[in-house]
This record gives structure tokens, sequence and C-alpha cells, in this order.
């Protein structure tokens, strides 16, 4: 399928495209985390780069940073002081997990980037305080930004950014819709390309090629495929094989609530009123993440609508080893989905360089079960 090229020729390359943009002569903020502002940073006119790790052996990472922290953790920090990261112009840190905040203060001491934005934005999000405490840090992001890149950062460009934001969402969520409906007509690595490049990208052009794969899909040639339906629940997913060996198992991926998913591009910014407000409001209210505090049953209920939307028969919960946030939820989440009787079972993946035939055994196991 040609509209999908695009996307998996950057997924492959990310650092290659990377590169394209800077010759442009745009600005690129990398970043680490779902939560950060990419609105703000869009209407900058610079590109929000979303940092995965590495493929490369970790060696000088482990120098500044403890081998039990995660590899999206030690992996970023190998490729940043290695220069593969050297497009970069800065980077922001939104406040969220142990491992990125002591992450960012290694990042801010030697990491050689000209600009460095930590975002101390509140763990507990059902209050109105936090709300204003929100808004308050994203609009210090805002001129911190504006003073570092040395452009202003208008209400008009704000408006348009998160416009062109929404529309990219809404992309990404029917092409979900489509794989839902039916997942035979795009394969689940497809999908993790799509994201990993879309997160990546210049989000203006990933807005109008997502728009193009969406058209295309809308007129399906093939019918559903016969499998058992699997929910993928978890961070960030940086092991795109699990899309490929859960299809060989018989069974295929119709959702997820992973960083590198739903919880990326889940839920609208309001249009209306003060822009930055409307971002503030969409960090509060979308899916919620284990480092941050909405409710005792909000991420079980939230994981449990899924299942359900989803017409799921399973859930794999899907973790990076040493992921401390995720690893502390997962007791609740299981027992959540227990009570409801869904099948489901843990896997813990060190990088994306695991070991492939066990993960098979386990997971062709597990969808035996189903
Ligand atoms: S789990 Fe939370 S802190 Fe970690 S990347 Fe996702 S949104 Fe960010
Ligand atoms: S939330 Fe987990 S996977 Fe993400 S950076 Fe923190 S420890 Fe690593």
């Amino acid at each position: 399928m040609k509209e999908l090229e695009v996307f998996r020729k950057i997924a492959a390359n990310p650092f290659g495209y990377a590169g394209e943009i800077k010759k442009s002569g745009k600005k690129i903020i990398g970043t680490f985390c779902s939560y950060a502002p990419e609105e703000i940073i869009t209407a900058a006119g610079a590109v929000p780069f979303r940092i995965f790790g590495t493929n490369e052996t970790i060696t000088r990472a482990d120098a500044h940073i403890q081998a039990y922290c995660c590899s999206l953790v030690r992996g970023g920090l190998e490729d940043a002081l290695s220069g593969r990261l050297g497009f970069i112009d800065g980077t922001v840190f939104p406040h969220t997990c142990d491992s990125i905040q002591r992450l960012s203060d290694i990042w801010r001491l030697n990491g050689k980037f000209n600009f460095h934005f930590d975002v101390i934005m509140p763990v507990k999000l059902n209050t109105q305080s936090a709300r204003t405490y929100m808004c308050d840090v994203l609009e210090k992001f805002r001129r911190e930004l504006q003073e570092s890149l040395g452009v202003e950062i208008t209400e008009d460009k704000l408006k348009a950014s998160i416009s062109m934001h929404n529309r990219l969402r809404e992309n990404l969520n029917k092409l979900y819709d489509i794989r839902m409906t039916n997942p035979g007509l795009i394969s689940g690595s497809d999908i993790h390309s799509v994201i990993k490049a879309v997160m990546v990208m210049d989000r203006t052009d990933a807005a109008v090629a997502t728009g193009t794969l969406v058209a295309h899909l809308e007129n399906p040639k093939q019918g559903s495929l016969k499998a058992k339906r699997i929910f993928l629940s978890g961070g960030a997913c940086i092991h795109p094989d699990i899309y490929s060996i859960i299809e060989e198992s018989g069974g295929v991926v119709v959702g997820d609530e992973l960083c590198t998913g739903t919880r990326y591009f889940e839920g609208k910014v309001s249009e209306n009123g003060d822009p930055v407000k409307s971002i503030a409001d969409r960090f509060c209210d979308r899916l919620v993440c284990p480092a941050k505090y909405f409710s005792n049953t909000a991420r079980g209920d939230e994981l449990l609508d899924g299942v359900k939307k989803t017409g799921s028969d399973g859930v794999i919960f899907f973790y990076l080893k040493f992921c401390d946030p995720h690893s502390f939820d997962y007791p609740y989440m299981a027992e959540y989905m227990k009570k409801a009787d869904i099948p489901n079972m843990l896997l813990e993946i060190e990088d994306s360089s695991g070991s492939e035939g066990q993960l098979r055994t386990r997971i062709e196991t597990f969808i035996s079960t189903l």
C-alpha cells in the first residue's frame, strides 16, 4: 500500500528524517513522554521529536545512570552522549516518572544541547487547582520556548497549531477505528510504524499523510481477519515485532492504551477559549498514565472501557523492564481484569533486542487459551 511507504521509511530511519528537517532550517525539540506539549512546540515553528531509546549497545549511559532504569531512558541517554541526537536543539522533560526526572538532570549537565526545559506538571489531575497549575506551567514553557528560539508564540499561532494537531489526532483515531472494525486491513506493525513516524514528523505533513492513509482505508478491498482480538496495555512500545508475533500466533491487536498509541492521540483540545488552558485541560482529561493520578479507579475503568469497545478477547500488559510506574499499577490492573473475567498476561521486555523465541512461546500459549 503506497500510502504507508512514507511512514515505514521514516519509522525505519527517524534520525535520517530529522537530518532532512534540520536542513530545511527548522528547530527540533526532543521529547520523551506523551505529556510533552506538542501544540506549543509546533506553534513556535519547531518539530517535536520523540526519543525512543536506542538500537545500539549501551556503554556511555551506564556511567551516569543505574543499569536498573528502563531501556528507554538509558537508550535515549546513550544516543545523546554518543552524538546521534546531535540534530536536537533542545529537549523538554515533563515531570512524570522518577527515571525521567533524574534523566532530566543528567541530560542538562551532560547532553550539550542548546536548550533544556523542565515542565513541572501536577501529579494529581482531578482538581481545579491542578488545572490552574497545569495551565501556569504550560504558560511558563511557552515563555521559555519563545525566549530560547527567539520567536513569538502568538495566540493565533497556537490556535492554528491546536487545530492541526486535532486533525492529526482525529486521523489516528479513525485509523484505530478502522483496525478495530476490520483488523485485516492493516497489520499491527504498520500501525506501529505510522504512530512512530508521526511522533517524529513535521506534524503538518503527518496530518496530511495520515488523512491520505485513512481515506484509502475507508474503502476496504479485503474481508475481515478471523483471529483472537488482543488489547495492549502499557507504556512506550519499542518492540515492533510484538505485532507480527501476535499475528503469527493467531491473534491480532485491535486496540491499546500505550504511550506509543492511544495515550498519545486520545482526546481533543478545545478550539474555543484560551489555547493554553485548552491544552492543559486535555492533559488533565485524557487517558491517565501511571505516573499521574486521577482517581483510584480511573486507569482500571479506562482499560475496561477500551477492552469492551474493541471487543477484545484478552489483554497483554506490555511493559519495559524496570518501568516502576507501570509495574506498581500492574497488580491493581490485573485484578480489575480478573474481576471482569478478562484473560490477561504480563510481558516485560528489556529492549527491542529481547529474546524473540521466549516471547513467541509465551504469546502463542496465551492466545491458545483464549
Ligand atoms: S507512562 Fe506516563 S510518564 Fe511514561 S511515557 Fe507514558 S505518559 Fe509519559
Ligand atoms: S514511564 Fe516507565 S517506560 Fe516510561 S520512561 Fe518512565 S520508567 Fe521508562
